[in-house]
């Protein structure tokens, strides 16, 4: 049977009650303190981990919308995205950022917030 840390330490505190000798019982008690303490970080790690997969999952979206980049006259798109595009190509070719080009209110072509570049 697989115990919990919860049900290990309750265990451990049952003995530690019926123990005689100040010694054992000292050595029980630390050894309760140091399973509370692994189950801790045991914890940790397993949020820890959680936020990975997220982190991966994430990533795993993005490397796969970039798979789908097309390039025009217009600029970079994503088809089926969302927001599909135009990205600044400079800005994807150069440090990897898909930058959305903005129309000026004033009329006129896109051009990139970042780099002031036009397709
Ligand atoms: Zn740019």
């Amino acid at each position: 049977m697989e115990r919990t840390f919860e049900q290990i330490l309750q265990g451990l505190a049952e003995a530690l009650a019926g123990l005689e000798t100040v010694r054992n019982r000292d050595y029980l008690r630390d050894l309760q303190l140091e399973l509370a303490e692994l189950g801790r970080r045991h914890a940790e790690l397993v949020e820890r981990a959680a936020a990975l997969s997220r982190r991966v999952a994430e990533l795993e979206e993005k490397t796969a919308a970039v798979d789908r980049l097309v390039e025009d006259e217009q600029g970079l798109w994503r088809p089926g995205d969302e927001d599909p595009g135009p990205y600044c190509p400079a800005c994807w070719h150069d440090d990897r950022k898909l930058i959305l080009l903005w129309s000026p209110s004033s009329g006129g072509p896109r051009a990139c917030p970042r780099c002031g570049g036009r397709p």
